[in-house]
């Protein structure tokens, strides 16, 4: 039932006219709904977490590479369960880039894929003396590992951090008495002058509580703060849509909304989208549209870009409750291209050289597609695929 009310807050948010939406109905895309690589795992399927990187292993992966190459591990605070916040530095060039991955604990594909990108770091080559002559990077790999943990036992992952049921806080964005786990990517707005969110948000400054529910997030914000960053990409995963092609919807993006964000900082960002778009349409299952997100400061994407830097939001397809282990191959070779294509682009200039309003030839959103549609909605693919 969770996602149904992910799909009404999604749903609420298209709803204040951001994007348009395509409509596919069920019947229009026959002979898609199972087959190899998605949209989802048949019901059937055992799903194993343990295909993922476990916290273990993550952190035993990260000191190691720290140990043998030119990454600097150093956890940047403590999750509410005691788990340190993960965080890798490899030093290169003036712009820093920082990378966030899983500030969803169930959005894990994309920490595999920032993974595959530190193992190429470690290994070095020409491509990344490159890059590094440009750029120093950042990594967040696992943001809220706390959210991750269940799944280490095989047991469903969670979108939340892990802070205490009995631990409650008012807040300006979501009233009175919020209590226990809290979304770490609603959790951005701290340290910005409480005057510019009661303009541009409409919030209470008052109700602005002394600390953060989410430490995964300040830890983040502080590291940010502290290096300056000039750009930070936050990767996400998604639902399953389509176009009306009948695609699936592998990629989605979006940039900085909120009025207060500076125009140079909505435009880097959106040049950012932009080169993601034209360099990966082209290549197989790199379908895209443009993520309907909000506009309010306390989301990672605008509160980022409120604070002047380049923020660009990368949604790919399948939360753990609909793509289980699946697609761990696709979807994470499409998010490590779009990871790598950003980082050369920048390291080129050609990034650079985009036009922001290139942005909009992003197509709409598509349609939204997923296994629990209305039993009436139903045709005989989805009854075989529910057997
Ligand atoms: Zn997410």
């Amino acid at each position: 039932m969770r996602r149904r009310n992910i799909l009404k807050t999604i749903g609420g948010i298209a709803g204040a006219g951001i994007v348009g939406t395509v409509t596919v109905s069920a019947d229009d895309c026959p002979g898609d709904f199972i087959k190899p690589g998605g949209p989802f795992p048949p019901e059937t399927a055992n799903i194993n977490y343990n295909s993922f990187t476990s916290n273990e292993t993550l952190y035993n992966t990260l000191e190691k590479l720290d140990t043998k190459s030119n990454l600097e591990y150093e956890p940047i605070g403590e999750t509410w369960e005691g788990r340190p916040i993960p965080y890798v530095r490899i030093d290169g060039g003036d712009t820093d880039v920082f990378y966030v991955t899983q500030q969803h604990g169930n959005e894990q594909h994309t920490t595999e894929a920032v993974l595959k990108l530190l193992q190429k770091f470690a290994a070095g080559g020409r491509q990344v003396d490159k890059i590094l002559d440009e750029l120093t990077l950042h990594v967040i790999p696992r943001h809220n590992p706390d959210g991750w943990a269940p799944a280490d036992d095989n047991e469903m992952p969670q979108r939340e951090n892990a802070r205490p049921e009995d631990i409650c806080h008012d807040g300006p964005y979501f009233g009175p008495d919020q209590c226990g786990p809290v979304d770490p990517n609603r959790q951005h707005y701290f340290g910005i002058d409480p005057d510019v969110l009661a303009d541009a948000d409409g919030i209470n400054p008052d109700l602005i509580p002394d600390e953060n529910p989410s430490p995964e997030t300040q830890a983040m914000l502080d590291r940010t703060a502290e290096v300056d960053a000039d750009i930070i990409c936050d990767w996400h995963h998604q639902g399953t849509y389509r176009n009306e092609d009948c695609e699936l919807i592998n990629a989605s993006t979006l940039w900085p909304l909120n009025e207060a964000a500076p125009e140079a900082a909505v435009n880097l960002s959106r040049k950012i989208s932009a080169h993601a778009y034209q360099e990966t349409k082209d290549l197989g299952h790199t379908t895209w549209d443009t993520y309907p997100g909000g506009t309010t400061a306390n989301i990672a994407r605008n509160g980022h870009g409120v604070r002047g830097r380049g923020s660009v939001l990368f949604e790919f397809r399948g939360q753990a409750e609909d793509l289980g282990n699946a697609g761990n191959g696709m979807i994470t070779t499409i998010i490590n291209t779009v990871m790598n294509e950003i980082l050369e682009g920048l390291a080129s200039d050609e990034l650079y050289e985009v036009d922001p309003a290139a942005a909009d030839d992003i197509p709409p959103r598509g349609d939204y597609f997923w296994k629990e549609l209305p039993r009436e909605e139903w045709n005989p693919e989805h009854e075989a695929y529910a057997e």
